[in-house]
């Protein structure tokens, strides 16, 4: 993984740790995210804002599979967003990311407390299983997340259901066995809970 240098504080920094943030002349500059929070506490006059720092944390899966998940948490005006991810490939296709959202006075560890609550809820699901033919839907319920599926040509997304990155076409083949079935397709803000 190619790591980048934030222009506020020259830090190397790996890319998902960094923003590239707008300013009001139109430009970007690429920011670590500690220097973005410090700038953001500025702006939003949040006195004594502490920029939360967690280390990584594995957590198991339905299956026993161990995932490892690195933070990010930013500073957005009267809010402060914590991400959970993986860095599958570093590739934002792959693996599971959850989010939470709170007030930027609210306690880090409550923060980080609530995430990884709702981080072991979602993996203690599965919603794929494997049979002969391939990856199927197990019941009739699929959580998942929209990803572009990073052709330039298409724009079509691919799905990440169980954090496995699922082709558009693949989908579309699972759900031929519920044809003539009915659906419901609900979308979630990424803080929500799906
Ligand atoms: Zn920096």
């Amino acid at each position: 993984m190619t790591e980048q240098t934030c222009v506020r504080c020259g830090a190397r920094t790996p890319p998902y740790d960094t923003v590239n943030a707008a300013s009001s002349e139109g430009t970007y500059r690429l920011l670590c995210s500690r220097c973005f929070n410090e700038e953001m506490a500025q702006w939003a006059d949040i006195i004594g804002f502490e920029h939360p720092q967690f280390t990584p944390v594995r957590l198991l899966d339905a299956d026993g599979d161990s995932h490892e998940f690195h933070f990010r948490s930013l500073l957005l005006g009267d809010q402060i967003s914590l991400e959970a991810f993986e860095l599958a490939g570093n590739d934002e296709s792959e693996g599971f990311r959850f989010q939470i959202l709170d007030e930027s006075q609210s306690d880090p560890f409550d923060l980080l407390g609530k995430l990884v609550q709702k981080m072991m809820r979602a993996l203690s699901m599965k919603h794929l299983h494997e049979d002969g033919s391939g990856l199927q839907v197990a019941g009739t319920m699929a959580r998942g997340r929209i990803e572009w599926d990073g052709d330039e040509d298409s724009r079509l997304p691919c799905v990440v259901i169980d954090g496995k990155r699922v082709e558009w076409n693949d989908f579309g083949a699972m759900l031929m066995s519920f044809e003539g079935w009915q659906f419901r397709l609900e979308l979630l803000d990424p803080s929500d809970e799906a």
